[in-house]
C-alpha cells in the first residue's frame, strides 16, 4: 500500500498528550505505519479562509497540512450544516435540527474548497481515508476533480434509520454523494444496515451481500467497523503518577463511600438530564444509598455558542441544585457536577476508584468513555459498567448492565444492581469485556478497514 492520506475536521495532535481523543491515537498509529499526510481545518477563522497559506508541519513520517476557513464558511459549514443540521438528524433529534438550504450550500462549498487544496498533494498510489460527518461529500468533490485513488470514509456518529434521514431536505443527494467513496464504514451493524437500506430503498442500490452494494454500475462497501481504544495502554494509565496523585485525593474524599462516575461532553445526545433524574430515582427507590453513594459528573462544555447546548447546561445546573438541595447531608453531597475537562490519564484514575461507570446517551456513535472505564478497572476488584442500549458500544459489550436511558426507573434499577453486584459476577463480566477490548482495539480497527480497502478495484 502507498501512503495514507487522512482527512478530518481537526488535525492532530501527533503525540498522545493524555488529552487526545481515541480517534487521534488510532489514526496516528495507522499513519505512522505507512507514512502519510493528515489534512484538515486549522481551527482558525481568517479573512483569506481556505484560500490562505497552508500550514504544514512534519514529524517523522507524518506530514500535517491545515487550512483556515472564513467566518462565512464557519457559520454555514461548521456551526450550520455540520452541527445544527447533520449532528441532530444523525442523532435522531429532528426536533432540534435547523434546515436552511444555505447551510447545505456552504457545506458543499467547504468540501469542494478543501478538496481543491488537498488535490495537488495527492500521489498516484495514495489511499485516502476521510473522517466523519463534516465531509460526507468530500469524495464527490475529489472525483469531480478526477482523483481516481481509493477513498474510504468512516462515520464516527450514528447513521439513522431511513425513516428519520428522509426528513433531511435533499437526503438522497447527500447519500448519493457518499457513494463516491469506495468504502463507507460505520460504528455498528445497525448504522451500516440503515445506510444500506437507504441506498436500496431510495437510490435503487442492489445488495450483493457481505456489505457490498451495487449502485450506478459500481460497487461500494458499506460495513460496520467498531472503533476501539488502545486498551492495553489505557489499562496502565491509572498507574501513572498523575493518575495516582488524583486517585489518592479522591479516595480520601470518598472515605469508603461508593462513587458513580459519568464523563461526557455537554451535549443533548448524552442523556445527561435523564441521567441526573435516574440518580435521584435511585435515592428515592433505594434509600439505603443515601449518604453512601454519590455521583460525579465530569462534563466539559462543547459548542457553547449553540442554543441547544446553552439550554442543556442550564437544565443540568438546576437538576444538580435540586437533587443536592433535597438529599445533601452534613458530610455527603449526592451530585458533584464539574463543567471542566481532565487529561485522559487522570480520568483513568477516577474511573478506577469509581464502583460504577454510568454511560447513558440517548444516541451515541460508539462512546469511548464506556470502553475506557472498563479498560481502567482492576482485574481483582472491577467496577460495573451501566450502559445505554443506544450507545454503539452496547453492540459489542453485552456483559455491561444494559439499560434504556429514557426510563429513570430502569436506570435506577440498573444502578442498584451494579452497586450490589457480587465480586465474582463483576469479575466474570469484566474479564470478557476487557479481553474483547484488547482484541478489538484501535489498531485492529484501522487494520480491518485498510484490509477491505485493499480489495477495492477501481475501474
Ligand atoms: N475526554 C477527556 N477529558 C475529559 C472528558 C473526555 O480526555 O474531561 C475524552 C475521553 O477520554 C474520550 C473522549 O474524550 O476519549 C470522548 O469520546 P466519546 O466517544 O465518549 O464521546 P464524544 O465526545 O466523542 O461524543
Amino acid at each position: 500500500m502507498g501512503r495514507l492520506v487522512v482527512v478530518s475536521n481537526r488535525v492532530g495532535p501527533l503525540k498522545d498528550t493524555g488529552r487526545a481523543g481515541g480517534l487521534a491515537v488510532a489514526l496516528v498509529d495507522a499513519l505512522m505505519e505507512t507514512g502519510g499526510l493528515w489534512f484538515g481545518w486549522s481551527g482558525n477563522v481568517s479573512e483569506e479562509g481556505s484560500f490562505g497559506q497552508m500550514k504544514t508541519q512534519k514529524t517523522r513520517s507524518v506530514q500535517m497540512a491545515q487550512v483556515d476557513m472564513t467566518q462565512a464558511d464557519y457559520d454555514a459549514f461548521y456551526a450550520g450544516y455540520a452541527n445544527r443540521t447533520l449532528w441532530p438528524v444523525l442523532h435522531y433529534r429532528l426536533d432540534l435540527a435547523d434546515f436552511d438550504h444555505r447551510f447545505e450550500q456552504g457545506y458543499r462549498y467547504v468540501n469542494d474548497r478543501f478538496a481543491t487544496r488537498l488535490k495537488p498533494l495527492i500521489q498516484d498510489d495514495d489511499v485516502i481515508w476521510v473522517h466523519d460527518y463534516h465531509f460526507l461529500t468530500f469524495a464527490a468533490s475529489l472525483r469531480a476533480m478526477e482523483v481516481n485513488n481509493p477513498i474510504a470514509f468512516f462515520l464516527h456518529i450514528p447513521f439513522p434509520a431511513p425513516e428519520i434521514l428522509a426528513a433531511l431536505p435533499n437526503a438522497a443527494g447527500i447519500v448519493r454523494a457518499m457513494l463516491a467513496y469506495d468504502l463507507v464504514g460505520f460504528q455498528t451493524e445497525r448504522d451500516a444496515s440503515n445506510f444500506r437500506r437507504f441506498v436500496i430503498e431510495e437510490l435503487g442500490g442492489i445488495d450483493e451481500g457481505d456489505g457490498h452494494l451495487r449502485v450506478n454500475g459500481r460497487v461500494v462497501i458499506a460495513k460496520a467497523y467498531a472503533i476501539g481504544i488502545d486498551a492495553d495502554a489505557f489499562s496502565k494509565f491509572p498507574m501513572t503518577p498523575d493518575a495516582r496523585k488524583n486517585m489518592t485525593r479522591l479516595e480520601k474524599l470518598l472515605g469508603g463511600r461508593q462513587q458513580i462516575i459519568g464523563v461526557d461532553r455537554i451535549d443533548y445526545s448524552k442523556g445527561l438530564p435523564e441521567r441526573f433524574k435516574a440518580f435521584e430515582r435511585l435515592l428515592e427507590d433505594y434509600p439505603e444509598n443515601r449518604g453512601r453513594v454519590s455521583m460525579m459528573q465530569v462534563a466539559p462544555p462543547s459548542r457553547s455558542e449553540l442554543d441547544a447546548y446553552i439550554d442543556i447546561r442550564r437544565a443540568l445546573d438546576e437538576l444538580t441544585g435540586h437533587v443536592n438541595g433535597r438529599f445533601s447531608d452534613l458530610d455527603w453531597t449526592p451530585i458533584r457536577f464539574m463543567t471542566r475537562s481532565f487529561p485522559r490519564r487522570v480520568l483513568a484514575g477516577i474511573y478506577r476508584v469509581s464502583r460504577v461507570g454510568l454511560v447513558t446517551p440517548l444516541r451515541d456513535g460508539m462512546n469511548l468513555v464506556a470502553k475506557e472505564y472498563v479498560a481502567a478497572q482492576r482485574a481483582e476488584d472491577p467496577g460495573v459498567l451501566v450502559l445505554s442500549r443506544f450507545a454503539g458500544a452496547a453492540e459489542r459489550m453485552p456483559e455491561a448492565v444494559i439499560v434504556n436511558p429514557h426510563s429513570a426507573e430502569e436506570v435506577a434499577a440498573g444502578l442498584q444492581r451494579a452497586i450490589t453486584m457480587p465480586l465474582e459476577e463483576r469479575r466474570n463480566r469484566w474479564q470478557v469485556m476487557f479481553d474483547r477490548l484488547c482484541q478489538e482495539d484501535a489498531a485492529a480497527w484501522s487494520r480491518s478497514i485498510m484490509a477491505d480497502v485493499k480489495t477495492i478495484r477501481r475501474a
